[in-house]
């Protein structure tokens, strides 16, 4: 019992890898700040033509790499911006983009939209960061890509799996030659899945989460964090990955033994634990995230709407 304690400990404390890794014609860029918000690891996919998936790693290597030897293609997992930080340093490459989320790749409304903006102080806010520290522009070259769809660059066939929930159109890519397959922001995080947008879909996340667990690999790779998971280490990862819901739940019912407003709820902080700034933001995701639960307890008969709020029971 105490060693698969330890155990899971490891899995959660491992550090993001510092140097970029090989597996084979695919490459591991780690990303600034051990790959944490605003940045993503990156892979590099060397074949005939270069690469990239989710260019929001380093710009330094990434410039270096728009050089020589130039990047033909970008694939993007989905349409949030610590994915797409350096689109702006391959303007002649053809973006790839999941269809379900087309429109946020060419219109900021679009972006708002899927997020569920309203309060205008976020609005914007949120306009001006996507200006000035992601350089948002429309994406000219846009191809937009299907579940199932393969691309093959000599040695690598790279794959869409839909995997929705986080967004809309968020895609796994599988790379069967190397047997290694690319989760983005399933990233087994110890924070759990994020499902803090309006168009994100928490019984979906689970469902890719159940489907997950059957994709077999020798290596799987994450956006964020630890980036790197043996088999071993991602069947322990995304169990714990998958428990987190069931525990923010828990702790939702617990609350609702009292009634609770939805904006009460929004201060206790249930999903970040503390806060965070800038307020306006994190009232948008807390509200947004414990909005899922309740809404799904409401459905199931576990809660109940009174005058004084939501009660369990
Ligand atoms: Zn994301």
């Amino acid at each position: 019992m105490k060693d698969s304690l330890l155990e899971k400990e490891k899995v959660f404390t491992a550090p993001a890898p510092e140097k970029i890794l090989n597996f084979g014609p695919i490459r591991l860029v780690p990303g600034q700040k051990g790959g944490r918000y605003p940045y993503c690891h990156s892979l590099v996919l060397e074949g005939e033509e270069t690469w990239v998936v989710d260019p929001a790693s380093d710009k330094g290597f990434l410039s270096r790499l728009a050089r020589t030897p130039g990047v033909d293609r970008v694939f993007i997992s989905h349409f949030h911006e610590d994915h797409q930080k350096y689109n702006y340093l391959f303007p002649n490459a053809w973006f790839y983009a999941p269809a379900p989320e087309a429109a946020a790749f060419t219109s900021m409304d679009a972006i708002f939209d899927l997020m569920g903006l309203e309060d205008p102080r976020y609005l914007k806010y949120w306009g001006e960061t996507l200006v000035k520290e992601f350089r948002f522009q429309p994406l000219k070259n846009l191809i937009l890509y299907e579940p199932g769809q393969q691309f093959q660059n000599r040695d690598i066939i790279l794959e869409i799996i839909a995997a929705p929930g986080h967004t809309p159109g968020h895609s796994f890519f599988n790379f069967p030659r190397q047997e290694l397959i690319f989760l983005a922001d399933v990233d087994l995080s110890p924070f759990g899945p994020w499902y803090g947008d309006t168009a994100s879909d928490l019984d979906a996340f689970e469902a890719t989460l159940d489907r997950l667990r059957q994709m077999e690999a020798r290596t799987y790779l994450t956006a964020h964090e630890q980036g790197v998971f043996t088999p071993k280490e991602f069947h322990a990862g995304l169990a714990q990955f998958r428990q987190v819901i069931r525990d923010r739940e828990e702790r939702l019912l617990e609350m609702l033994r009292t009634p609770h407003t939805l904006p009460q709820l929004v201060e206790r902080r249930l999903i970040y634990g503390k806060v965070k700034e800038p307020p306006f933001v994190y009232d948008h995701i807390e509200a947004q995230m414990v909005g899922k639960h309740l809404e799904r307890l409401l459905r199931r008969g576990l809660v109940a709407p009174t005058p004084e709020g939501y009660v369990a029971g």
